[in-house]
């Protein structure tokens, strides 16, 4: 389960400032980093395709409390759609709802979403809507929803560890949502969320049948050995070809086990952040896997 105090430190602006100022965290962060910007981000996609490996693309920065904020982020987004056919064709964008305005004004953030999509279809890319801490959780559901009928390939991220998962997928009876199953990064009440690691790791098995089951193209957004042999078997069990379905893994996590996947067949894409607002993103990964806690600290003062 991800480390709680690091979940809090992730939320820490004062931390924020010193780590993003200090260069010497450089070396951690260009292990969960593609680049500053979209052009180091293309040459990171581009080695990726060059293996096999498909991208969705993550402009890095959540939670902003202004509209222009939304709006920069979104043209960000924009430029980088409009490029997907030329640079890597069969990339997607993946957004947070935060980042466009959704704290702000609900109804600003679904029309900077509906922008991202509009585009999306001229240019032949598709959108992924990130999942983030519960609080904006209905908002992002209820905005996911409204866009849905005129955009069905959308891909929604949905997060295992929360208690009202099942149900709402289930509330989901007309158009049958395209979903990326995640365990789920962030620190949740006990009320809202299974807080022990193994019942997480058992509903994600639970949902991911179900997904194969019921869901078209489902993505496993996953590292962990035990939930994708669960997919493995449950796809080859239902009788489903390993291309109807795809593994997804962030940048810099389990390098090998995407090249395997890909060598035995399987469809592999990686979600490659971008941009210089990587704390947030980072420690989260750093409340993921706390042994990576000492370099970055280390790096911090410079040992
Ligand atoms: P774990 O049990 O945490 O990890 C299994 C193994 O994977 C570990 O033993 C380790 O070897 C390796 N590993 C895992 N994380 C790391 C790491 N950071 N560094 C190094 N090794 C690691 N969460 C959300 O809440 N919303 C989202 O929208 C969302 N999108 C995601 C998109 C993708 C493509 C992926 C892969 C994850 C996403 N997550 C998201 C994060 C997810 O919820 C988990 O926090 C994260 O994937 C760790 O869970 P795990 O399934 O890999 O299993």
């Amino acid at each position: 389960m991800p480390n709680r105090l690091l979940l809090h430190v992730a939320e820490n602006k004062k931390l924020e400032a010193i780590a993003t100022r200090n260069r010497l965290t450089r070396p951690i962060v260009d292990r969960y980093v593609a680049g500053r910007g979209l052009d180091e981000a293309w040459t990171a996609t581009k080695a990726l395709n060059g293996a096999g490996i498909d991208v969705s693309l993550d402009l890095l920065g959540e939670s902003v409390h202004h509209l222009a904020q939304s709006k920069a982020a979104t043209q960000e987004y924009q430029g980088a759609i409009e490029n997907i056919r030329n640079q890597a064709p069969g990339s997607t964008v993946s957004v947070k709802l935060s980042q466009l305005g959704i704290m702000i004004d609900p109804q600003e953030c679904a029309n900077n979403l509906k922008a991202l999509l509009n585009a999306a279809t001229t240019h032949g890319a598709t959108v992924e809507v990130d999942m983030e801490h519960s609080s904006v959780g209905r908002e992002t559901l209820a905005i996911y929803r409204s866009i849905l009928p005129d955009h069905p390939n959308t891909r929604l991220a949905i997060q295992a560890n929360m208690r009202q998962t099942p149900e709402d997928l289930l509330s989901f009876t007309d158009i049958k949502p395209r979903i990326r199953l995640v365990k789920g990064a962030f620190d949740e009440s006990s009320s809202a969320a299974l807080c022990n690691a193994d019942e997480v790791t058992e509903q994600y098995k639970y949902l991911s049948r179900w997904a194969l089951q019921h869901l078209p193209d489902p993505a496993f957004g996953t590292h962990d050995d035990t939930c994708i042999d669960v997919v493995k078997e449950t796809a080859a069990e239902l009788g489903l070809d390993k291309r109807d379905f795809e593994f997804q893994m962030l940048y810099g996590v389990r390098r090998k086990l995407q090249d395997e996947l890909v060598r035995d067949g399987y469809r592999v894409r990686v979600y490659l952040p971008y941009g210089t607002q990587w704390y947030p993103y980072l420690m989260r990964r750093m409340a993921e896997k706390p042994a990576n806690l000492l370099l970055f600290l280390r790096s911090l003062i410079g040992g």
